[in-house]
């Protein structure tokens, strides 16, 4: 699906230089614009659909994508990288050099992303080589986790293991997509090691590779950017991982990265570096309001970007992620859409349009009045046929599909297979019945409004068809009243 007519004068509107000396700059308070994607977790989605999501991340006003893609491509020295992702778009077709020019072409710059050690790709290191496992809290070999990619995460004080990171991070960009402008190197926030060489030394340890790859891609390409955790320079505790951060000098050609929940600002890196990056949830998992928080918060902090997630994922889990047993075998619907066509991205859906005027308005001016965000709402789903209630549907229907929502799991009232596991496990309580019932009677309401409306109100009316429809049956049982 391509992104409807509403999106195309925006999308094509040069962006205007500022010419007044004083005053806000047209564009905002920030400088870098635009999505954290986790290209590796979306095995469905081929060059047509990134090209689709590059188009809506300028359509939003960004300027730059993180593609977050260890695991997700062919490595030729570390095949066992991307065994969970021999289905995978990218791994079948190497796609993403033309998707980055692709990107060039829109004005849109491309990070790559993985994680030092863990995570996706790396972690998958360990299944033949139990000796890189990194030490738990516990003392014992750290226990297996992934998100999509299973595996223990690495020790990175061996050289044998640095060396591995160095050399795969190195194919992935310099050999891989040299035309990409960077590197998110993204620290673990779910694990450290903790065997007898890292422990306290763990982010020394680390900071060592991050040294080491960022000098390596310097050297080929003086002016990519290197963007790193505060976790190597501020010594204060990691959040979450049991270890503190080192003391390591700072080189101020590096671009730091916070986030809420795993790496905390600091305001004497966001001075030294060149730039500094706020990323938070908001997009992927939360309603117009969190944005405009987060908004709000990144200008705060004096961060010169914004680049919050909005990811979606495309995957078939082989654990029971997220702690749950129903998801094992079940393709992931990307933002919890299920009414989505296999291999179709979620971001032109209304729902997700909602959170993208959103991100888009308030990254321009995080002070914009509700009135005013509400109606540029409203012109850019409904054009001249906008309407206050249509705009309260519009925002009520986003609402009820991320309340609850986690990077796993549909929202309980899209998901009458949640709502049946979450009472087997005996978490159905009778008011969490009765929200979810009141928030199904609101779609029904909206499902009847707009039932057999053309565009722009058929967007509107589809999601909470679907979501009603999935409650026929025998699945309404679930929400009466016991
Ligand atoms: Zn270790």
């Amino acid at each position: 699906m391509r992104p409807s007519i509403l999106w195309l004068p925006l999308a094509f509107l040069p962006w205007v230089p500022a010419t007044r000396a004083a005053g806000p700059s047209p564009e905002g308070p920030f400088a870098h614009r635009g999505y954290y994607l986790t290209l590796t977790r979306t095995p469905t989605f081929g060059l047509d659909a990134w090209q689709t999501t590059v188009d809506a991340v300028r359509a939003d006003g960004g300027n730059l994508v993180v593609l977050w893609t260890a695991g997700g491509f062919r490595s030729k020295k570390f095949p066992a990288t991307w065994g969970h992702n021999t289905d995978h778009e990218n791994v079948k077709a190497d796609f993403t050099r033309d998707l980055i020019d692709y990107a060039h072409g829109r004005g849109v710059k491309v990070l790559l992303g993985f994680t030092p050690f863990g995570y996706d790709g790396v972690n998958r290191m360990s299944l033949d080589r139990p000796e890189w496992a990194a030490t738990g809290p516990d003392g014992r070999p750290a226990r297996p986790f992934g998100i999509h990619s299973w595996g223990r995460n690495l020790c990175p004080a061996r050289e044998d293991v640095r060396r591995f990171m160095l050399e795969y991070v190195t194919e992935m960009y310099l050999d891989f997509y040299p035309n990409a402008d960077g590197l998110l190197v993204e620290s673990s926030d779910y694990a450290a090691c903790h065997c007898r060489d890292c422990g306290a030394r763990f982010f020394q340890n680390e900071f060592t590779f991050v040294k080491a790859v960022s000098e390596a891609v310097w050297a080929r390409k003086r002016d990519a950017t290197v963007v790193v955790y505060p976790h190597y320079f501020t010594g204060v505790d990691a959040p979450g991982l049991g270890v503190r951060g080192a003391r390591q000098p700072f080189d101020p050609r590096w671009t730091v990265f916070f986030t809420p929940h795993s790496a905390h600002p600091d305001a004497d890196l966001i001075r030294k570096a060149k730039g500094a990056i706020w990323s938070d949830d908001s997009p992927a998992l939360r309603t117009p309001v969190e944005i405009r928080e987060a908004a709000r918060r990144a200008r705060r902090l004096g961060c010169s970007g914004w680049v919050p997630s909005f990811e979606a994922f495309s995957y078939v889990p082989t654990e029971p992620e997220d702690g749950q047993a129903y998801l094992v075998g079940r393709r992931q619907l990307p933002l919890g859409f299920g009414w989505l066509k296999a291999g179709q991205p979620p971001y032109d859906e209304l729902p997700a349009r909602v959170n993208r005027v959103a991100y888009r308005e308030y990254a321009r001016n995080p002070d914009l009045p509700d009135m005013d965000f509400r109606a540029a709402l409203g012109k850019d789903l409904f054009g001249a046929a906008a309407t206050a209630e249509a705009v309260d549907d519009a925002l009520a229907l986003q609402r009820v599909l991320v309340t609850g929502r986690t990077w796993w799991q549909a929202a309980p009232v899209a998901s009458p297979d949640r709502v049946r596991a979450m009472r087997a496990a005996g978490q159905l309580s009778p008011e969490r019945r009765g929200e979810y019932r009141r928030a199904l009677d609101r779609l029904r309401e909206i499902d009847r409004r707009y039932r057999g409306k053309e565009e722009p109100f058929a967007g509107l009316h589809r999601p909470a068809q679907w979501v009603v429809d999935s409650w026929a049956g025998d699945a309404g049982k679930l929400l009466d009243p016991p």
